[in-house]
């Protein structure tokens, strides 16, 4: 006899009852002490409990286009180097 409770992917891992439906939630995330929201982001939605997990294919896609945006900003840093930070700037100027 099969068992009763096949292995499905579209069963909430959370109540074991929902279903997970594919959903375009807003998904908002901070980046580079930036907030950055997607308005339709892919998420699995259960229609019982109302959890939600995000898309994890879209995720890492995400995550890769984020990582790729950092290193093209970091890139320009690379020939104007700051100047040092002088000692005498922790000391007020007004101390006469
Ligand atoms: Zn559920």
């Amino acid at each position: 006899m099969k068992s009763l409770l096949p292995t499905n992917p579209e069963t909430c891992p959370r109540c074991m009852v929902g279903r997970i439906k594919r959903k375009l939630i807003p998904y908002s995330l901070v980046v580079d002490g930036q907030l950055l929201s997607v308005p339709r982001f892919p998420a699995w939605v259960c229609d019982v409990c109302h959890a939600y997990m995000f898309d994890p294919a879209a995720l890492s896609r995400l995550e890769a286009s984020l990582s790729a945006r950092q290193e093209t900003k970091k890139a320009p840093r690379t020939h104007r180097a700051s100047p040092p930070a002088s000692p005498a700037a922790d000391k007020p100027l007004e101390s006469f």
